[in-house]
């Protein structure tokens, strides 16, 4: 059975419902869920330190980088009754997306902090968002350092994540790619190894990619940025991006196309049907 998740990182304070609305509209249209990574307190002076001149986070709209203060998505009204809804209506899974998305915020062993970024992001998500249970987290920047997998794993979230952070705990389900892998019973990991639209590639190669991973049996985990189908910030999207997503989706949701779900939904799917 052919089966995808849609996952989209970095909604935050600065996310409007309408720059959602043109990614996935189709989708929630067609009564289907988004796996949403949503950033609590965003961190305005955040650097890519992984790129050379360590340029600002692409996600942060640019008049806003460089600014040393958090966004809270609890300032952001529009947005969290707009995502209140689609997770009321089980169109929306809201994930935990750490705390401030700033650059390898969970690569530390300092246990007490991580302990305190989860259960204060988790709150924070959960007083944006009452309709909604928070259960799955996606680290910023698909980085993760071997002590806050195990707060995680101790709190029952289900993780999705690179398979690279995975080798220390050998414990864990050693997969790879796009697959899905049983933590303890009903609390799932899921590994995704590939953005396929990212706008460091030709919207042409996502498409390619995406039908490849499209055509396999079993599942695909489809990360995506929304900011990027208006990479850099524009405020229509981009013309090609959008050409590539939106023939992606016509096979998704085509009547012979794979089951949609969520990280929660294929999580107690699997476990149910044990
Ligand atoms: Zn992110």
């Amino acid at each position: 059975m052919r089966t995808i998740i849609f996952r989209d990182d970095d909604t935050s304070y600065f996310t409007t419902p309408g720059r959602l609305e043109a990614v996935y509209g189709r989708v929630w249209e067609a009564g289907l869920p988004v796996c949403l990574a949503v950033i609590p307190e965003v961190f305005g002076d955040t650097r890519v330190y992984w790129t050379d001149g360590n340029p600002h986070d692409p996600g942060i709209p640019p008049a806003y980088r460089g600014t040393e203060r958090s966004y809270s998505i609890l300032e952001n009204a529009e947005l969290c009754a707009f995502l209140n809804e689609k997770a009321a209506a089980g169109l929306a899974e809201i994930c935990l997306h750490g705390y401030t998305h700033t650059f390898y915020e969970f690569i530390t062993h300092d246990r007490p902090l991580i302990r305190k970024k989860l259960a204060e992001g988790a709150a924070l998500l959960e007083r944006a968002f009452p309709a909604a249970s928070i259960k799955t987290f996606v680290p910023p920047y698909d980085r993760i350092s071997p002590a806050a997998l195990r707060e995680l794993i101790e709190r029952g979230f289900h993780i999705s994540t690179m398979s690279l952070n995975l080798a220390p705990l050998p414990d864990l389900p050693q997969i790879a790619g796009f697959a899905a892998g049983e933590i303890r019973r009903g609390q799932a990991l899921y590994v995704c190894d590939d953005y396929l639209f990212t706008y460091k590639r030709l919207p042409a190669e996502s498409l390619v990619l995406a039908r490849a991973a499209l055509a396999r049996a079993g599942l695909t985990i489809v990360s995506n940025h929304y900011w990027m189908f208006f990479h850099p910030w524009r405020d229509t999207p981009n013309a090609a991006d959008m050409m590539a997503w939106n023939a992606f989706l016509d096979e998704v949701l085509a009547a012979e196309g794979p089951a949609v779900m969520s990280f929660s939904g294929y999580a107690g799917r699997a476990s149910a049907s044990e």
